[in-house]
């Protein structure tokens, strides 16, 4: 097995810039770097984030506008229908809430705003609203991308909020192909493929990531890796399991803030010209050592996730200027 100490880095970021897939020895290889040579890692890392995006980080902020009561079953997920956990329940926030919700990250500065809803997937009556929604927000803060992220949809759905002026639609691949069967039953890897197809094909941009951490294997985390690159992904969340008590991974722990800037090098070395964001659980498992994302990811969430805490933006941006990164600002 190819170790850590036999790669020439200095050839792989040159390779990685060139386009060059990672070959998956070597991509095992990073998942696996000893402890001791993460500063070896982080450092070729960032030459490949500089080289495609500088040293700037773009801020993204989420909406949960429908909480709870979802019929699908993720294991990772506070809303679902297997889930006890203790969170706010409430139907498709009005129209007012969500411009309101869109002005505060343009006030905080973010670049992006996205507005999630529980549930399988949108149905026209959602479409309806949230396309509205979409519209007064890009006549009010055009600078704002606006990203939706609303379970499983079809073409003609992803085209009515293009429309509508939506840019963005996020939809998560989670884990491998292989893995999928143990977080989820009610719909599959292949269903959520098929919902990045309708997305591009509507002509919008790509958002989908994954989860670490939910007990998978370094081969289902290449493997995701991967798929995010075959799939040109233009943008890559990499949550970290928070695990939620009350629901089925809660005794889940297996990251370690190492691990978890290792999986960030191996999705940007993967994916060098995608956006790579550090998401959910970025706080709670990196802790200390979360300024270091930055080596690998150029865009980050603040001011929380769907139902727990997260750093506040003037936390955030003090961080990522003490880190010697910048924010990108809107105009
Ligand atoms: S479909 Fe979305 S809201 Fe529903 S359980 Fe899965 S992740 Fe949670």
């Amino acid at each position: 097995m190819l170790k850590f100490e036999d790669l020439d880095l200095d050839r792989l970021i040159e390779q990685v810039l060139a386009g060059v897939e990672l070959d998956r020895e070597s991509a095992r290889a990073i998942l696996n770097c000893p402890d001791e040579r993460l500063g070896d890692l982080l450092a070729a890392t960032l030459k490949v984030r500089e080289a495609v995006f500088g040293r700037k980080v773009k801020l993204c902020m989420l909406r949960n506008a429908r909480s709870g009561i979802c019929p699908e079953d993720c294991g990772y997920c506070s809303q679902s229908r297997v889930s006890k956990a203790d969170i706010p329940v409430y139907k498709l926030q009005s129209i007012g809430q969500l411009v309101e919700g869109a002005e505060r990250a343009a006030h905080t500065g973010a670049g992006r705003y996205c507005m999630v809803t529980s549930g399988r997937g949108p149905d026209a009556r959602d479409i309806e609203h949230l396309g509205e929604a979409c519209d007064r927000i890009r006549g009010q803060f055009p600078q704002l991308e606006i990203c939706l992220s609303l379970g499983l949809m079809d073409r003609d759905q992803a085209e009515t909020l293009k429309g509508a002026g939506a840019g963005w639609i996020n939809h998560n691949l989670n884990t491998s192909r292989r893995f999928y069967p143990q977080i989820c039953s009610t719909h599959t890897w292949d269903d959520r493929v098929q919902t990045i197809e309708n997305v591009r094909a509507a002509g919008l941009s790509t958002c989908s990531g994954g989860i670490v951490g939910m007990g998978e294997s370094d081969d289902d985390l290449l493997d995701l890796a991967y798929a995010a690159r075959r799939l040109r992904i233009d943008s890559v969340p990499v949550n970290f399991l928070n695990s939620i008590r009350g629901t089925p991974l809660q005794d889940r722990r297996a990251l370690t803030p190492p691990k978890c800037l290792k999986a960030v090098c191996l999705f940007r070395l993967l994916n060098p010209t995608s956006e790579v964001r550090a998401a959910g659980g970025r706080e709670l498992n990196l802790g200390a050592l979360q300024g270091y994302a930055l080596y690998a990811v150029n865009s980050i969430f603040v001011d929380g996730y769907l139902t727990t805490p997260g750093l506040a933006a003037a936390g955030a941006r003090e961080m990522i200027e003490r880190m010697g990164f910048e924010v990108e600002e809107r105009d």
